[in-house]
């Protein structure tokens, strides 16, 4: 073990959180790593092919993960550069005012949050900009408080979507276009990259025009040389200091062999479960790390 590098900033996942910060942080010229499990999604005509992608699960993990009864499964879950974005519908609804309320579940509650929506409307806005989100102000009547119009025109229905549509409205109902990340340009398709194919959520876009962490996120933040991408790196620990308050580095494995890397900040955007999954390694696993399952 050795310890290989020092940096400001280490960010761990790819995802829609990872990628995202990176892209936000890499001009700010601090040393970023990034450390991400999987490699990049090849492109290959499999990506559009249903019984491929969804009869096959070609591009989900092998992984077998146990539920609370202790029976097998296999998590829908994808290990990519870009995470689960690779394969999402590019939905982008914001929270609703009351999600950051206490909210009453089957098996407790979920506290308040510190932060209400107000505070993040500003960066929502920022985010739908990024992801090229197109929408239609003023027709989900459950839209919370917006400080400006989408900057892109919904997603044209299709025609039999079209139909759908106006009965539903004329039942006095109040269907909305969904707001779509897509980089698709309707007025001039030569300009568009979204071909409005038959796929789109759970595939991967085989011609990157779904607005995802890779597009949007990574690429763009790797032509800043302050900021570096290690695939196939997983982390499997986080190191603290001897009060346990700080996370002094990281653990990770790469080839086979296992790497610390020292940061300044770590973010943990592994995704909900892979998160909490390292946090509990990095917690409570006194076991060398060949023993560890997930
Ligand atoms: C089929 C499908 C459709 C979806 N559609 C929508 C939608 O339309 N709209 C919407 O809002 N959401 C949608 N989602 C959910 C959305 O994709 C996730 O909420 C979002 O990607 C979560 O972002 P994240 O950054 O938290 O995690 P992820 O995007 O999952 O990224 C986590 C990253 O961390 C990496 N990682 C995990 N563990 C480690 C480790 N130990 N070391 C290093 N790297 C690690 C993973 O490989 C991954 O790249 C969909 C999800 C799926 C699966
Ligand atoms: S071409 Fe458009 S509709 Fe098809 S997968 Fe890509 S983003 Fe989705």
């Amino acid at each position: 073990m050795s310890i290989d590098n020092s940096y400001d900033l280490i960010i761990i996942g790819t995802g829609a959180g990872g990628g995202t910060l990176a892209y936000k942080l890499a001009a700010t010229g601090k040393k970023i790593l990034i450390l991400e499990r999987g490699t990049y999604l090849p492109k290959e005509k499999a990506n559009w092919s249903t019984a491929e992608v969804y009869g096959k699960e070609r591009y989900h993990t092998q992984e077998q993960w146990y539920d609370s009864a202790g029976r097998p499964f296999r998590p829908q879950m994808s290990y990519w550069v870009d995470g689960n974005t690779k394969v999402y519908g590019a939905a982008l609804l914001r929270l609703r005012e009351r999600d950051f309320e206490a909210v009453e579940h089957k098996n407790g509650i979920s506290p308040a949050w510190v932060l209400k929506y107000h505070d993040f409307e500003p960066y929502y806005t920022q985010a739908e900009k990024l992801y090229e989100v197109h929408g239609q102000q003023g027709e989900d009547p459950t839209e919370p408080p917006r400080s400006g119009k989408y900057a892109y025109p919904p997603v044209s229905h299709e025609p039999r979507m079209q139909q759908l549509s106006d009965a539903i409205a004329k039942q006095g109902l109040h269907p909305f276009h969904l707001p779509l990340g897509l980089k698709l340009n309707e007025v001039d398709r030569t300009l568009s990259t979204c071909i409005r194919c038959d796929t789109c959520d759970g595939f991967p876009c085989l011609v990157n025009g779904k607005a995802d962490a890779e597009v949007k996120g990574i690429t763009p933040a790797l032509k800043f040389p302050n900021v570096t991408l290690k695939t196939v790196a997983k982390v499997m620990r986080l190191l603290t200091s001897e009060s346990g308050r700080e996370i002094t580095s990281v653990e990770a494995e790469i080839d086979g062999q296992m790497h610390q890397f020292q940061g300044d900040v770590v973010v943990v955007a592994c995704g909900a479960t892979n998160s909490a999954a390292l946090l509990l390694r990095s917690a409570n696993d006194k076991r060398s790390p060949s023993q560890w399952t997930c």
